[in-house]
């Protein structure tokens, strides 16, 4: 079935107006995945609808407090079903965007995607309190190592890059698959019409109709970025018999 993600956050409406447009939006619409969210605000116990309060132990700014985030999260476990599954990857993964998790990475994303179920936790003010974390979030996720004010960036993030793997997302699965790190390369450079323009040419090759030496070319430019870009990417990268021998011709 279709992916699920909750998104308990303070800003709902920035993640359904990022989850409403393009490959995302129309994975949504065509029933590929499915998204939620959910305000701590809506749990609540005064009439302010306070979710978060001051720091002890003195000090500036404000912490998400643990009882209208746990109303949340029951909320979402109570509407998807989620405690009753079985399988490892059926099972919902909590996880917490924070500048102090692990750092997010292709691999992760595409072991996210693999999953039938995130609850994500966007956090705000000087963030959440630490028993929440320590009773119900399993992973802390960051996208940097710098720091936002708000999780809710780094959410749609983490929706994005895990929404478009989906099976049936992208109109042809080869695109991912050539995109920057899914084969631990960076992706070769792109062009469109007009092969010929003030600001240069289309590489000839390119417009051969010759596949093995379009590949090649590929290839080639694939490993030269990443060796000018990024030479720490090429210590992990093992390329395979196919790739050498196209490489060798
Ligand atoms: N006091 C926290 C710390 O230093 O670890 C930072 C709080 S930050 C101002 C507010 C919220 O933004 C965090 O709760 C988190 O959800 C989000 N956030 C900030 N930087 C992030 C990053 N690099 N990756 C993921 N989420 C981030």
């Amino acid at each position: 079935g279709a992916m699920r993600i909750d998104v308990i956050t303070l800003f709902p409406d920035f993640i359904e107006s990022c989850a409403r447009i393009g490959v995302v939006g129309r994975a949504r619409e065509r029933g590929l995945l499915q998204i939620a969210t959910w305000n701590p605000r809506d749990f609540a116990s005064d009439n302010y609808r306070s979710a978060d309060d001051r720091c002890y132990g003195g000090g500036p700014g404000m912490v998400m407090m643990v009882d209208p985030l746990r109303k949340a999260l029951a909320s979402v476990r109570a509407a998807s079903g989620s405690e009753a599954k079985a399988e490892a990857n059926a099972e919902a993964k909590v996880i917490y965007l924070s500048p102090q998790g692990t750092r997010l990475d292709q691999a992760k994303v595409a072991e996210l995607a693999r999953r039938d179920h995130l609850i994500l936790l966007s956090g705000r003010y000087e963030g959440v309190d630490e028993r929440f974390l320590e009773h119900a979030v399993d992973e802390e996720l960051s996208i940097g190592d710098y720091v936002l004010s708000g999780g809710e960036l780094a959410a749609a993030i983490v929706i994005d890059a895990v929404g478009r793997l989906q099976e049936g997302v992208l109109n042809d699965a080869a695109s991912a698959e050539q995109d920057s790190f899914s084969n631990g390369l960076l992706d070769c450079p792109h062009y469109t019409r007009p092969e010929h323009d003030d600001w240069g040419d289309v590489p000839a090759v390119l417009t051969s109709g010759d596949h093995a030496a379009i590949r090649r070319w590929r290839l080639k430019q694939s490993l030269g970025r990443t060796w000018l870009r990024r030479p720490d990417l090429l210590d992990r990268v093992e390329l395979d018999k196919k790739t050498r021998a196209l490489l060798a011709e």
